[in-house]
């Protein structure tokens, strides 16, 4: 679950009426993070502890990784042809962890895992405009043009929508900076393809504040520090 009234949750988990958790709420017997619940109503979530008598009803902890993703590796967390995201991870809790904004198979860079949607919806949310940065590499030389183009928006027919502005920055004749507020299908490719400008190097190298540890070498991973699973935003 991710969110729930209490007496819901006891009742499926345990099978039983949610008289009968009243009945165990009124009597003291279910302890909410340590303290007994005050009220059959009360909302809780995934990573809430939950104790009956003395039997552990739920008890979840937040889990928060940063991956280095190489080329060759899918985000997915199953597939049949390729090495995912998943199979890289060592952690004991990995198959709980879903993938916060993929990338393409060809693409390298960070990637974030977690078992907490709500933090992983408003990192992906267009609303709330966290910036992704990608370093981008092309086949053909960019010009002022592109900054503008990036700026203002591209519509894209197929799904009907015009991009939200993307900041781009030319660092060398083939090497470009791009900040995205969003994450559509093969994006930046796409914008480049406007151009018929291959991109020949896709590399994500920040999520909000939260840049790629230069210490994590292609294919390796590391917990989050509680600071940077709030610096992010
Ligand atoms: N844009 C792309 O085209 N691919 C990615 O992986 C990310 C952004």
């Amino acid at each position: 679950i991710s969110r729930a009234r209490l007496d819901r949750f006891v009742s499926e988990k345990c099978n039983i009426s949610r008289r009968d958790v009243r009945l165990f709420v009124a009597q003291k017997r279910i302890i909410i993070d340590g303290e007994p619940a005050s009220d059959i109503s009360v909302i809780i979530d995934k990573f809430s502890k939950i104790v009956l008598d003395n039997k552990v009803l739920q008890n979840n902890t937040p889990c928060y990784v940063m991956l280095h993703k190489p080329t060759g590796v899918v985000s997915a967390t199953k597939d049949k042809q390729h090495k995912t995201v998943i199979d890289l991870l060592t952690i004991q809790e990995k198959d709980q962890l879903h993938i916060v904004g993929r990338l393409d198979l060809n693409t390298s860079g960070l990637v974030l895992l977690t078992n907490d949607s709500r933090w992983s919806e408003r990192i992906t949310s267009p609303d709330k405009k966290v910036k992704k940065r990608y370093l981008v590499t092309l086949k053909n030389p960019l010009t002022d043009d592109y900054i503008s183009a990036f700026e203002s928006g591209m519509y894209f027919p197929f799904e009907n929508i015009t991009t939200q502005p993307a900041t781009l920055r030319i660092l060398s004749d083939h090497i470009a900076q791009v900040e995205l507020t969003e994450g559509r299908y093969h994006q930046i490719k796409r914008m480049f393809g406007r151009f018929r400008n291959p991109v020949i190097g896709l590399h994500r190298e920040s999520i909000g504040n939260l840049a790629l540890d230069d210490s994590l070498l292609s294919g390796q991973s590391r917990y989050l520090t509680s600071l940077e699973v709030e610096k992010v935003f």
